[in-house]
């Protein structure tokens, strides 16, 4: 299903340009990149990708412009945006601008190959505002959760986390893992974070026989895919 998928990266950081490109190539991907939006943006206006992924702060246009006009002029490429732990503002303001998906510097391959192929399976077009899995449902732009009818409320780690893992169904995070992509630390602060956290998140979303969070033994965690989880 992925082979042969063009992909347009947008990325002046040379490093992680580079790191995607491998990624990407060595999963069959053809991978065109570009460090500078107006470039960017010539190339994603002509078409011809299958899916874009698109940096934000960059030298020439930003990412959010060439985003705005790509919709302006109906062209529903799929976008998923690569922002910065600091960009929450700009990740909205993505979002509600048509962007597909986005995710957060730094990445692992694994995830971004999970993003691409969940947007590859949206067909529609359709923006990923809001994460379902049964009763429970994750709003990405007002932060409200739900669970049914019923309002839940997340201290902002615990939906950060929850929505983390809930983005990719199915895939083990290790609390190292967590603690990078979700509190941003590049160390081990030798604390059970983590686990606390992921305490309180199942005491607010464990009913009625569900248990979403899976704790995979001496491994870490992962958000058990729907059809397993009957
Ligand atoms: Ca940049």
């Amino acid at each position: 299903m992925l082979t042969a998928m063009k992909v347009l990266l947008v990325e002046d950081e040379k490093k992680i340009a580079s790191f995607v490109r491998k990624g990407l190539e060595a999963q069959g991907f053809s991978v065109t990149v570009s460090d500078n939006g107006d470039k960017a943006s010539e190339l994603a206006l002509a078409g011809s990708f299958d899916v874009i992924l698109l940096d934000i702060m960059l030298p020439g246009r930003d990412g959010l412009s060439i985003l705005k006009e790509l919709r302006e002029r109906r062209n529903t490429v799929p976008v998923i945006l690569l922002t910065a732990r600091s960009e929450m503002n700009q990740r909205v303001e993505g979002l509600n601008l048509g962007a597909d998906d986005y995710i957060t510097k730094p990445f692992f391959m694994d995830e971004l190959l999970a993003r691409l192929r969940a947007v590859v399976r949206r067909t529609s077009g359709e923006t990923l505002s809001v994460l379902h899995s049964g009763p429970l449902m994750l709003n990405l732009i007002t932060r409200e959760a739900k669970y049914g009818d019923e309002e839940i409320i997340f201290a902002p780690r615990e939906f950060s986390l929850l929505e983390h893992l809930m983005r990719s169904p199915g895939m083990v995070f290790t609390r190292t893992q967590l603690l990078e992509q979700v509190w941003g630390y590049g160390f081990d602060p030798q604390t059970n974070l983590v686990d606390v956290c992921i305490r309180r998140i199942r005491e607010k979303i464990d009913r009625d026989g569900h248990q979403f969070i899976e704790t995979v033994r001496s491994v870490g965690y992962r958000f058990k895919q729907e059809e397993n989880r009957e």
